[in-house]
């Protein structure tokens, strides 16, 4: 299986355990996350940025080619190495219409496109770190610095949601099948590693502790910094 393949696959078994999961961790989850006047100042300039600019032909061509089909329901890409302006996230749209037989719900609003990205996170991902982190927050040992960590990630749900509200909002696009559903696991699990690093590029730092320190640790392998774009050998094991 490609590493474009499993990042996929996420989406939808998450969407199946979520109810699952309402009845452990999720019961001591803050249901109402206030979001800051600076936190949401940071989700309405995500969107913004987004929708001023649009993915143009050339940037669909570049991730057509990154995932090896047709990026559905691409908004913009949002963040690119910044040495040679490959595409690295894009934005994808919550409700996907282009190219499919019918309009298909889309939780994973940032989605890891560059190769040698997708595959340092799939690497580090195989290593089980998942089910630690996962564990850790799903620990009810108090312990001062797990919490906090399970604060803020409870607060990167928060804002994943309300990025993906604006956008749908913007956009006219329906949420009902995906309504306080955000990616990765959160807020309460680790379940892609692929969907918290995008975050983390996309939103900065300190939204996202998961992906943020997820980055930290792929930073050998990828780094925005250092252009690894043009490995021959990634794009080969890309094709699905
Ligand atoms: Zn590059």
């Amino acid at each position: 299986m490609t590493q474009t393949q499993t990042q996929h696959m996420h989406a939808p078994v998450e969407m199946r355990h979520r109810e699952q999961q309402t009845h452990t961790f999720a019961e001591q989850v803050d249901p109402g996350v206030q979001l800051s006047a600076s936190d949401q100042d940071r989700c309405n300039r995500v969107v913004a940025q987004a929708l001023k600019h649009r993915a143009n032909e050339k940037d669909i061509e570049q991730v057509t080619q990154q995932l090896g089909r047709y990026p559905r329901g691409i908004v913009s890409v949002a963040v690119r190495c910044h040495r040679c302006g490959a595409p690295v996230v894009v934005i994808t749209r919550p409700l996907i219409t282009d190219h499919v037989a019918r309009p298909t719900p889309f939780p994973t609003t940032f989605y890891v496109t560059n190769p040698v990205a997708v595959k340092a996170i799939s690497r580090l991902e195989a290593t089980g770190v998942m089910n630690e982190l996962t564990h850790q927050l799903q620990s009810t040992h108090p312990d001062p610095k797990i919490d906090q960590v399970k604060k803020q990630y409870q607060r990167a749900h928060a804002m994943y949601l309300e990025v993906r509200h604006i956008l749908a909002h913007a956009l006219h696009d329906s949420e009902e099948h995906i309504a306080g559903i955000s990616a990765g696991g959160m807020p309460t699990r680790v379940k892609c590693l692929h969907a918290l690093i995008g975050q983390s590029l996309v939103m900065g730092p300190g939204v996202n502790p998961i992906g943020d320190w997820a980055l930290k640790k792929i930073r050998p392998e990828f780094s925005l910094d250092v252009c690894r774009c043009q490995l021959p050998a990634e794009h080969s094991s890309m094709k699905a």
